[in-house]
């Protein structure tokens, strides 16, 4: 792509309430627009990024065998009735009405319709356990919509849904699901930590928010520093490992401010291991047990033919606020640097131009043909501004990779340079080799 073509409308008029890093250089960068309050349009950049965010969650779903599909935005009231949620939720549901007056809503998440789908066509213990998920648009009406995509109305989120014959089977899936998220995280590249939340009247110890540190989060965050030397690579999809896992984890303390308790944080934590800031949620799992498929009278048979709650857990990320967490996490002095897996470009080429010289521009053109023949994804900057200005631009755009063609290249070896890194003067094969490895 050729940056005179994209859209992309770099700003520098920022509102007041843009008081957060992110939330400003997702505007300054022509990422999102906002459309109303806590409602915003993504635009090219911001939808790519948060596209290729969606299909590393989406692959890491897969992989522990949950199965994608898509529910509607838009639900009846019934449902939700039945669950009795309907009176519960209160004013962060939106509740709309069709021509014949019958009551909807826009969905906030979607215990109710997928217990609703499962119930109508599962009977038998047989076709469990069962994992099935959805990558859609939520939209809850927060008293307080604020820091950008971080807290809006409408968020695109995954949610996930767990179905089990017993208590101690939940558990597994429950521990595969904790296991995909610390996966999809570290391929993020975010450091993560899952934190013990509140289980309510359930209780037990399966409920899980995963949260990244950052200073601009929500949440209090306090932890032991020794929770990240725990590798989430080491542990095998096989129940005896993730169970492992599980375990591996609760030994360190972290907490949120909603469990913590600071008795037990500073004797289990030692005074240099302790960390105390605050975090974003990127996700939470819950383990809810027949919550909803008792009122809902979704009923399996079991072994001896006797009818019974199916059990059920929800386990949800919060993808379009991923985006936002991303840039909280990585922005350093003035300058954004995108994780490889999710930048919106592989590479970018920032050629030399003025009025009276073209030739890098030519130089620059081969290059990009060369580089797209891989199947490198590349932005040319082929605009005529000043090269301080480009740089400042591309600091703040993120690609994670530069080739800068001006003075320093010749021939066929060009200027690379890993954004907020020293640069190396390399020939175009062994930039391709760089790329590709
Ligand atoms: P929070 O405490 O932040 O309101 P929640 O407990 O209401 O979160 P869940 O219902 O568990 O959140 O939703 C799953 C995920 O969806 C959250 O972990 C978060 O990443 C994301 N999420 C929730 N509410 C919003 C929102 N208003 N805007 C953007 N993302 C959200
Ligand atoms: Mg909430």
């Amino acid at each position: 792509m050729f940056i005179s073509k994209l859209f992309i409308p770099i700003t520098k008029d920022l509102p007041a309430e843009a008081k957060i890093k992110s939330h400003q250089l997702m505007l300054r960068t022509g990422m999102i627009k906002q459309s109303s309050a806590g409602i915003y349009s993504w635009l090219p950049l911001g939808f790519k990024v948060m596209k290729k965010i969606e299909q590393i969650v989406r692959e890491e779903q897969n992989s522990i065998g949950a199965q994608e599909m898509l529910m509607p935005t838009i639900q009846s009231s019934e449902i939700w009735k039945e669950s009795g949620r309907y009176d519960d939720y209160g004013e962060e549901m939106l509740r709309i009405k069709d021509r014949q007056g019958r009551e909807l809503l826009y969905g906030p998440t979607n215990e109710e319709l997928i217990t609703d789908v499962f119930r109508s066509s599962v009977k038998s213990y047989k076709s469990l356990p069962q994992l099935l998920y959805h990558i859609q648009w939520k939209f809850r009406d927060e008293i307080r919509p604020r820091f950008g995509v971080m807290r809006c109305k409408e968020f695109y989120m995954k949610d996930a849904y767990s179905f089990d014959l017993s208590d101690e089977e939940a558990k597994k899936s429950y521990n595969k699901m904790f296991y995909s998220y610390l996966k999809t995280f570290d391929k993020l590249d975010l450091k993560a930590i899952p934190m013990a939340a509140d289980t309510g009247p359930i209780g037990g110890d399966l409920s899980h928010e995963f949260v990244i540190l950052a200073e601009t989060g929500e949440s209090d965050i306090y932890a032991d520093k020794n929770i990240f030397k725990i590798d989430p690579n080491k542990y095998k999809l096989e129940d005896g490992s993730l169970q492992k896992m599980r375990e591996d984890y609760s030994k360190i303390y972290a907490a949120t401010d909603e469990k913590y308790k600071k008795e037990d944080f500073e004797k289990s934590v030692k005074k240099e291991d302790q960390i105390i800031t605050k975090g974003i949620e990127v996700g939470h799992i819950f383990y809810f047990s027949d919550k909803y498929s008792k009122p809902m009278n979704c009923l399996i048979d079991d072994k001896s033919g006797k009818k019974t709650s199916v059990k059920m857990g929800s386990y949800g990320i919060g993808v379009s606020r991923l985006v936002g967490a991303i840039i909280e996490a990585k922005y350093n002095n003035e300058i954004m640097k995108w994780p490889k897996t999710v930048a919106p470009f592989d590479i970018v080429i920032i050629p030399s131009i003025s009025k009276n010289n073209k030739e890098n521009l030519e130089k620059a053109e081969k290059v990009y043909n060369e580089l797209k023949k891989q199947n490198i994804d590349v932005l040319l900057d082929d605009v005529d501004e000043n090269m301080s200005n480009k740089f400042k631009k591309h600091d703040l755009i993120g690609v994670p990779y530069q080739i800068i063609i001006g003075s320093k290249s010749d021939g066929d070896s060009f200027e690379f340079k890993e954004l907020n890194e020293k640069s190396e003067i390399l020939s175009l094969d062994n930039i391709k080799l760089k790329l590709k490895s």
